[in-house]
């Protein structure tokens, strides 16, 4: 409403008390509501995705649901049919590697063939904008490469290849491989060829380079995972520890309250919904800023 006409309502008097002046000549609505506005969390990450100094993503299952891939930890998923502990353990490929690639091929039916979607677009079309500088994924599925993504650490391997445990050769996988039954043998010193994923009890991928890379890191997208395994766990903290800032994109929170909790500044931000729209609509608002 006009102050002008608030004036002249009953009660509306320049000489009331300054507290009970909800709206004058000197204090219109307009600055009031203006100064009130809390950005919508779209809005306010858009902003601190501009201002940020270095940008990294930690990106897990969730951001290749959109895909058609499972995660393999949901009902369904592929540790519910292949236990990891009878299949993918690296004491079980030493003692039976026939055993890792039962799972091995299956895992090669879900991953074959599937294509990045918008959320992988997203993070490509933002690392494209200078507004992100790497992506920490703890999927194998290569989806964010297609999307365009160029600095990729993929901490527990990728499925494309093959790796000898032996002398360190490294293959790439073709159709032949998912159509045998036979465990393909290494040409350089005839070990058998294990997926080049990390099992477990082995040793998760560059975690020396992710650790320099993020260590001047100010700002952190954490993108479809609880990261409640480690290594994954420990980089929302390392990033708040050095004073940065989280996004979290998830359907369900899932970082600590204390990153959320309101202080001088606002350390964490959630994005609820579903990657495919959360992580376009956050480009579009980064694109008009
Ligand atoms: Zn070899």
């Amino acid at each position: 409403m006009c102050p002008i006409r608030l004036l002249m309502r009953p009660g509306n008097h320049l000489l009331k008390p300054l507290k009970d002046r909800q709206t004058s000549l000197f204090f219109p609505v307009m600055i009031t509501r203006q100064n009130n506005t809390v950005p919508s969390p779209p809005d306010q990450a858009a902003a601190w995705l501009h201002t940020a100094h270095k940008v990294a993503a930690l990106t897990g299952a969730g951001i290749s649901v959109g895909s058609g891939i499972p995660d393999f930890r949901s009902s369904g998923g592929l540790w519910s049919v292949f236990a990891p502990e009878e299949y993918a353990t690296i004491e079980v490929f030493y003692r039976d590697p026939g055993k890792a690639w039962e799972l091995y091929r299956a895992l090669g039916k879900t991953l074959n063939g599937k294509e990045p979607n918008a959320a992988h677009r997203a993070l490509a079309d933002l690392e494209e904008m200078g507004l992100l500088h790497g992506i920490i994924t703890q999927n194998i599925d290569n989806l964010h490469q297609q999307a365009g993504s160029r600095k990729v650490f993929e901490i527990h391997g990728d499925h494309q290849h093959l790796q000898c445990l032996q002398c360190g050769n490294l293959v790439p996988v073709t159709p032949e491989h998912y159509h045998t039954t036979e465990t393909p043998l290494c040409n350089l010193c005839t070990f058998p060829l294990k997926p080049n994923v990390v099992l477990f009890g082995e040793d998760v991928r560059q975690l020396d380079a992710i650790h320099r890379f993020i260590a001047d890191c100010d700002l952190l997208l954490v993108i479809g995972t609880s990261a409640q395994v480690y290594p994954a766990a420990a980089l929302p903290s390392l990033v708040y520890q050095n004073g940065g800032r989280i996004i979290e994109c998830n359907r369900e929170r899932s970082l600590p309250d204390s990153m959320y909790t309101e202080s001088s500044r606002r350390a964490a931000l959630f994005l609820q919904g579903d990657l495919v729209h959360t992580l376009p609509h956050l480009v579009q608002i980064c694109r008009r800023k």
